[in-house]
C-alpha cells in the first residue's frame, strides 16, 4: 500500500487503529518527494529531521495510549509566508531568502498541538501576490496534473504538493483567491475561511483587511480537518473572532433544500473564456437541481466593480506592508551604497521582485496625497456596497455557486507579461475577500485533462452550509 496515496483522514483513521505508525506515513511522503520533487518544486525548504522527530513522538503517544488531536501524524505543508520558529521563511522573496523567524505563527502552534507533523516551506508568488507562483524568486512550481502548465498561485506549492501527494493536507494564504484558484487548477479542495476565523498571527500580511489562511485537501473532508485543526479564537489577533472556531458534523448536510444563488452578473458579463467552462457549470448545475436544491439567479450589482476596488485596497495595504521591508531591520541589504537613501532604495530595488515593485507603486499612488479620495477611499466606500449586496443575498440562500476561475491552468510564460490579464483571473474569487465571506473551491470535472473547480460561497461563520453541501456533492458525483 502506499500510503501517501490515502486520503489524510485515512491516513488518520489507520493510525489510530494502529494499523500504520506516524513513521511510515512520513517516509511514504518523503520517498513521494524523492520521485517527484525534482519535477514539480512544490517545497521551498524541506524539514526532514525535524519530522522524522515530530512522527516518532507521535507513534509513542499513541503507544502510551494518549489521545491524538485531529492532525495526527499527518505531513502538513505551510505557505512560505507562515513564521516558523528557527526554520527559513523567505516569502518566495531574496529579500527575505535567508530569514529565520524567531517565533511560530498561531497555525503553527496549534498543528503541533492536533500533533500534526510540518513536513516544509512551499513555495509561493512573492508575497502571495501573483495567480501561478511565477513570481517566486526559488523557481515555478509546475502543475502535478500537466506539468507544461502552472498550478496556479498564489499557494501553488501548498496546491501542488497535496496533488501530487507529497503532502496530506497543506495551509496557505488567501487575500483574493490564493488557495482557492490553485485548488481548482490543481483539482483539489480549497477553502479560504471566514476573515476572522483562522489566526494571521505570525503570517506575514499581503492585505491585512483581506488575509486569511487557508486549507487544502485531496477531498472536501480532508480541507475540512485542516481547518478544524487550525481555527479558533486567538488573543494574539486583533482581528479573530471569538466565534471561530469548527465544530459541525460533515455529514449533516443535504443538497435536498439548499438554496443556490447564481448572480446575474456573472452570466450576463459573459467573462468565461472557454465555452466548456460554462457547458460544465450548466451540467453541474443539473446535478445540484437533480438532488433537490433550489437554483435562482439573483442581482449582485456591485460584483462588476470587485476586481477595481479590490486592486486599489489591497495594493495600498501591500504598499504599507512592504515597507517595513527597507534594508535595515532585517532582510536584504545592498552593498551599493553611500547615503542612508541609496540604502534603502538600492537594498529594495535590488531584492524585490518585479510585481511587487509594481504593486507597491500602484499602492503607494493609490494612497497619495491628492489621489486618495480619488481612489482610495472611493474603493472603500465600493468594498461597503459589495458587502451589502452580499448580505441581502445571505438573507435568503444558503450558499453562492460560480466558477473559481474563467480559465483553465495555463501554459508557463503565457499570462505573467500582462498582469493586468492575470489580476481580471480573480474575477471570482477576489469579491469573497472583500465581503469578508467564506468560500471553497471543489472539483467539478475536466477539460482536455486539465481540472475545472467551482466555489462555494457562504456568509461570515457559515462555514457548515458550503463545507457540508460540498461533502454532499462530492458523495453524488463519485
Ligand atoms: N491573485 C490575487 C493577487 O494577485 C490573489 C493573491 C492572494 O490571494 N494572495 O492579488
Amino acid at each position: 500500500m502506499d500510503i501517501s496515496s490515502l486520503k489524510a483522514w485515512e491516513m488518520r483513521e489507520k493510525l489510530l487503529k494502529k494499523e500504520i505508525s506516524a513513521v511510515e506515513i512520513l517516509e511514504s511522503h518523503l520517498n513521494r518527494i524523492d520521485s517527484v520533487e525534482k519535477d514539480i518544486n512544490a517545497f521551498i525548504t524541506i524539514d526532514r529531521d525535524n519530522a522524522l522527530k515530530a512522527s516518532k513522538e507521535v507513534d509513542e503517544k499513541l503507544a502510551r495510549g494518549e489521545s491524538l488531536g485531529v492532525l495526527a501524524g499527518l505531513p502538513i505543508g505551510l505557505k512560505d509566508n507562515i513564521m516558523t520558529k528557527d526554520l527559513r521563511t523567505t516569502c518566495a522573496s531574496k529579500m527575505l531568502e535567508n530569514f529565520i523567524p524567531p517565533f511560530d505563527a498561531t497555525v503553527v502552534r496549534n498543528i503541533r498541538r492536533e500533533d500534526g507533523i510540518i513536513l516544509g516551506k512551499t513555495n509561493l508568488d512573492e508575497f502571495a501576490m501573483g495567480g501561478s507562483t511565477e513570481t517566486s524568486y526559488f523557481g515555478n512550481t509546475r502543475n502535478p496534473r500537466n506539468l507544461d502548465v502552472v498550478p496556479g498561485g498564489s499557494s501553488g506549492g501548498s496546491a501542488a504538493g497535496v496533488a501530487a501527494n507529497e503532502l496530506a493536507i497543506s495551509l496557505g494564504s488567501d487575500t483574493g483567491g490564493s488557495v482557492r484558484q490553485p485548488a481548482s487548477y490543481c483539482g483539489i479542495v480549497g477553502i479560504k475561511p471566514t476573515y476572522g476565523m483562522v489566526s494571521r498571527y505570525g503570517v506575514m500580511p499581503m492585505s491585512n483587511s483581506l488575509d486569511q489562511v487557508g486549507q487544502f485537501g485531496r477531498d472536501v473532508k480532508d480541507a475540512y480537518l485542516m481547518l478544524k485543526g487550525v481555527s479558533g479564537f486567538d488573543p494574539l489577533d486583533g482581528t479573530s473572532s471569538k466565534k471561530s472556531g469548527i465544530n459541525f458534523d460533515l455529514e449533516g448536510g443535504s443538497l435536498k433544500g439548499l438554496r443556490i444563488a447564481l448572480p446575474v452578473e456573472y452570466r450576463d458579463l459573459k467573462v468565461t473564456g472557454d465555452e466548456k467552462i460554462r457547458e460544465m457549470f450548466d451540467n453541474t448545475l443539473k446535478v445540484f437541481e437533480r438532488e433537490g436544491a433550489i437554483i435562482d439567479y439573483v442581482s449582485l450589482p456591485h460584483l462588476k466593480y470587485a476586481l477595481e476596488t479590490y486592486y486599489i485596497i489591497s495594493t495600498a495595504e501591500v504598499s504599507t506592508n512592504l515597507s517595513r521591508l527597507d534594508g535595515i531591520r532585517y532582510g536584504y541589504r545592498t552593498e551599493n551604497y553611500e547615503t542612508l537613501d541609496e540604502l534603502y532604495t538600492m537594498s529594495r530595488t535590488e531584492a524585490f521582485g518585479e510585481e511587487a515593485k509594481r504593486r507597491i507603486m500602484m499602492g503607494t499612488y493609490a494612497l497619495s496625497a491628492g489621489y486618495q479620495d480619488e481612489h482610495y477611499k472611493k474603493a472603500l466606500k465600493v468594498r461597503t456596497l459589495i458587502k451589502n449586496d452580499y448580505d441581502k443575498t445571505f438573507k435568503d440562500y444558503d450558499v453562492i455557486l460560480s466558477l473559481t476561475s474563467p480559465i483553465l491552468p495555463f501554459p508557463f510564460d503565457s499570462i505573467i507579461n500582462s498582469p493586468v490579464d492575470m489580476y481580471k483571473a480573480d474575477l471570482y474569487t477576489v469579491p469573497v475577500n472583500l465581503a469578508g465571506l467564506c468560500a471553497m473551491s471543489m472539483p467539478m470535472g475536466e477539460i482536455d485533462g486539465l481540472p475545472v473547480g467551482m466555489q462555494l460561497t457562504g456568509n461570515r461563520f457559515q462555514e457548515s452550509k458550503i463545507i457540508r453541501a460540498g461533502y454532499a456533492f462530492e458523495k453524488v458525483v463519485k
